[in-house]
């Protein structure tokens, strides 16, 4: 797998979408047969996967059954939930624990690990000694908001492998400059991101937005910064990507990525609970529409709340397969609104595409 490339699956079936990926990427290529191989989810606290933080331990599971197959005995999962949870209780609740019976796996609880110091430029950085042991690191972040630094996904999934104490002095010193410097010390050689349910705005899940698909990459900096697209976000709003690409860590030009689509998303019915969603997306007229789709038009409304334009909306927004070929008196979002007044393009379209179309429209 090349360095520009970003693989995407659409669906909500992790394990079948993630064997998917990884006979195109052919990760064994890469690989020594003694390798140690670590799998970092993202646990940060003892939820499921679809209230929108953690990691589908499917996802887990389908890495573990190939790599196996194909020979390779030295596979590890670790962890360190955010200050405060109990990473072994998320190993429990998270169904990690499970795997790791099933498969003879162990699972390494980074909160309670020896630690090594390592220098980057003018920082010191506490990491878990095992993290900076491993031969391959597969990250496997959650593609969701964060109510400090806008994204988290593959680069500020590292956090994870620090001591508690060290993840109070990131908040201490800011996160930006330190989650650059962590990847610089801790590098990951291949991230496979969770992103069916992802948290609309808060690292600790509660509002999930259904993104509907899995996306894998070499480069943790390319990948973040085509995620922060897919929430609606421009580069420039996530300051680590750019200090993270001027430390040689990876790509911030989304110009430079070829985006490989492996399939495409199907329409689903659209359901959701959250009241802060439904408060949201009063003005949407939705009929057979696929959840990669909706979600990105969940992310953009949020996105124009909190810059305060969704007050500005004053006509319907349509989107769906049943809007094919059909003349729309109102605002149309990806492909299949092509006969809409207005519509913003893409199958589907990225938030920030969709963001950008509605705060251009004079309403
Ligand atoms: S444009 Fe239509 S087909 Fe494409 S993702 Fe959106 S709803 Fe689905």
């Amino acid at each position: 797998m090349l360095n520009k490339q970003i693989l995407v699956s659409y669906g909500d079936q992790a394990k079948k979408m993630t064997e998917e990926l990884l006979k195109e990427i052919a990760v064994e290529n890469e690989l020594d047969k003694d390798d140690l191989i670590a799998l970092k989810p993202n646990l940060i606290n003892a939820s499921t996967s679809e209230k929108g933080a953690t990691t589908d331990p499917q996802i887990a599971a389908a890495l573990i059954e190939y790599l196996q197959a194909k020979g390779f005995k030295n596979i590890i999962i670790i962890e360190g939930s955010w200050v405060g949870a109990d990473t072994d209780n998320a190993f429990k609740k998270c169904g990690y624990q499970e795997l790791a019976r099933k498969y003879k796996i162990p699972l390494y609880n980074l909160q309670k690990s020896n630690y090594r110091k390592k220098k980057v430029f003018d920082m010191e950085i506490e990491i878990a000694e095992i993290a900076l042991k491993v031969d391959y690191l597969i990250n496997l972040p959650v593609l969701k908001g964060h109510c400090q630094t806008n994204l988290t996904c593959a680069l500020k999934n590292l956090k994870g492998c620090l001591s508690d104490q060290e993840k109070r002095r990131f908040h201490r010193m800011g996160l930006h400059k330190s989650i650059a410097h962590l990847n610089k010390a801790l590098k990951q050689d291949l991230i496979i991101v969770d992103g069916i349910y992802g948290d609309l705005d808060f690292e600790e899940g509660g509002n999930a937005v259904k993104m509907n698909r899995i996306m894998a990459a070499k480069d943790p900096v390319l990948l973040d910064s085509y995620a922060a697209e897919l929430l609606g976000y421009h580069i420039t709003d996530i300051p680590y990507l750019e200090i993270a690409a001027e430390m040689g860590i990876g790509n911030n030009n989304l110009e430079k990525a070829e985006i490989i689509e492996i399939n495409k998303d199907q329409a689903a019915d659209i359901n959701y609970n959250s009241s802060k969603i439904k408060k949201l997306t009063k003005m949407i007229k939705a009929k057979n529409a696929c959840s990669a789709c909706y979600g990105s038009l969940v992310h953009a409304l949020k996105r124009l709340d909190e810059r305060g334009k969704l007050k500005a909306i004053n006509q319907t927004i349509y989107l769906g397969q049943a809007y094919k070929d059909r003349e729309i008196e109102g605002l149309g979002i990806g492909s299949c609104c092509n006969k809409a007044l207005n519509f913003v393009k893409g199958c589907p379209p990225s938030a920030k595409a969709i963001t950008d179309f509605l705060k251009n429209q004079n309403m």
